[in-house]
Parts: structure tokens; C-alpha cells; sequence
């Protein structure tokens, strides 16, 4: 049975990934033993694969590059509201310990 050259397209993606039954691989070796379009076809999807996931890094270096500019910039503003609970907190045991010795040096005893 002669199969077309469509069909083994239609098949191409499948068997280039690797994800197409035993009977369909078959086939399309087959076909392509004997096509030289189809098998250019193929060659096509090798090529383009790299492209794709250096694309792909690349987007993905810019989300990262995205990400960790608004984490940074998350981390600058809870980094301040830190400081800021620290100095309060500071300041709120410095307020206890002052108002502690002026009750303990205040009352002398007359
Ligand atoms: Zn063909």
C-alpha cells in the first residue's frame, strides 16, 4: 500500500517526537526511505527544534530577569518595613528600660 505524502506529514510531528505508535514509526521509515521531500520535512523539524528552545531560553531568561527584579524590588520595600519594625521595636524596649531605671532610680527613698 502506497501512503501518501500527506498523510506521513500529518504523522511527521508524532514520529519526530517520538510519541507515534510502533505500526505509524513503520510506516513513515518507510515512506521516507523512499521521499526525499517528506524526509526534508523532517529535517526541517530537527533544524527548527534548537531555534525553538533557544527562543524559548530566551524568554524564559527574561521572565527570570523579570522575576527577580520584582522580587528584588519586593524585597527593598518589606527590607525598609523591616527596618522600620526593628527601629520601632528598638525604640518601644529602649522606652520600657528607660521608664524601668527612672521608676527604679525616682523613688529613692528620702
Ligand atoms: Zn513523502
Amino acid at each position: 500500500m502506497k501512503i501518501s505524502c500527506e498523510i506521513i506529514r500529518d504523522l511527521l510531528p508524532l514520529y519526530h517526537d517520538g510519541v507515534c505508535s510502533n505500526d505509524s514509526k513503520m510506516m513513515v521509515d518507510e515512506h521516507l526511505a523512499n521521499c526525499d521531500s517528506c524526509r526534508a520535512e523532517l529535517q526541517a523539524m530537527d533544524d527548527e527544534l534548537p531555534i525553538n528552545n533557544a527562543e524559548q531560553n530566551l524568554n524564559e531568561a527574561e521572565a527570570v530577569k523579570k522575576l527577580s527584579l520584582r522580587w528584588k524590588k519586593g524585597m527593598r520595600k518589606s527590607l525598609l518595613r523591616g527596618i522600620l519594625i526593628t527601629i520601632v521595636i528598638i525604640a518601644l524596649i529602649a522606652l520600657a528600660i528607660y521608664s524601668f531605671m527612672d521608676f527604679r532610680i525616682l523613688p529613692k527613698p528620702y
